[in-house]
């Protein structure tokens, strides 16, 4: 008990100074519970990518993220970090309910990001779950509520969110949300952040999906506590004012990392 606590004073306060870890190449040498190490040691990921050096220091340090890099830089490993990290560091625990919130555009992702949470996650007492459609809802409705952090598409999400008895995202500290690449959200925060990028191209079918995902996704966040914190991470370098206000970010740290010629 004592040496957790001494640990968790100690990652605390190296976390406050995120620009320490500027140069950081390993895992290792960020501010991670034994836990967290434990669990990444074990699935092999030794070496940082860019996406998870920048990002990962500044969302232990409680800030909100908004990350671009392109597909296959390691952004999954950029928010699911924090998310175990600063659970574990408030000691979330069984009775304190639904933590952390992964959203993802499509079930084939939400499986992958699942799949990577419980190879890192193999050491923490967290409890997790995987909310995709497709299976059984009452079944899902007895579990939903013990978990605390739940991976899922926001249709099943949202169905929970009108239909299971007492489930309830008040306590939510944090909130990872995995972009669509060719989502109208993504592609407004460019204008936000006055990138001078060339837009994404949309064709009709992308619009529609699109338009039903932000619609879904907009009535989950009314639902969320807004004293989250939010890592939204893109394959795109996007944005809008307005869904950004939305999504009730604070402050956020735009983090990307461009592409090598
Ligand atoms: P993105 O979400 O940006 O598309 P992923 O998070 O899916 O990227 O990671 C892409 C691939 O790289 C995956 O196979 C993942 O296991 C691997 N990967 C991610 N981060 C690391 C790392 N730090 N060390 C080694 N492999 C990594
Ligand atoms: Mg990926």
């Amino acid at each position: 008990r004592q040496a957790e606590s001494d640990e968790l004073s100690a990652l605390e306060q190296r976390s406050k100074d995120p620009d320490a870890f500027a140069t950081a190449t390993l895992f290792s040498e960020l501010p991670l519970s034994i836990r967290t190490q434990e669990g990444l040691k074990r699935a092999n990921f030794i070496e940082l990518t860019d996406i998870q050096r920048k990002a990962i220091p500044l969302a232990l340090a409680g800030r909100d993220i908004l990350g671009a890099a392109k597909t296959g830089s390691g952004k999954t490993l950029a928010f699911l970090v924090p998310i175990l990290e600063l659970l574990y560091r408030a000691k979330w625990s069984q009775f304190d309910g639904l933590g952390a919130l992964v959203i993802s555009p499509t079930r084939e992702l939400a499986v992958q990001i699942f799949e990577v949470l419980k190879k890192i996650g193999r050491q923490h007492l967290l409890s997790a779950g995987l909310i995709i459609g497709g299976k059984d809802l009452i079944i899902e409705q007895e579990r939903v509520n013990r978990m605390n952090i739940l991976v899922c598409t926001p249709g099943r999400l949202l169905q929970h969110m009108d239909q299971t008895v007492g489930f309830d995202c008040g306590n939510l500290q944090l909130l990872g949300m995995y972009i669509w690449p060719n989502c109208r959200m993504c592609i407004d925060m460019r204008e936000y952040f006055g990138l001078k990028m060339k837009p994404a191209l949309l064709d009709e079918a992308d619009r529609i999906l699109d338009m039903g995902f932000e619609k879904t996704l907009n009535a989950i966040i009314d639902n969320l506590s807004k004293q989250r914190q939010t890592l939204l991470f893109s394959a795109t370098q996007t944005k809008s004012v307005r869904d950004l206000a939305r999504l009730s970010l604070k402050n956020p740290e735009y983090v990307a990392v461009h592409e090598k010629s």
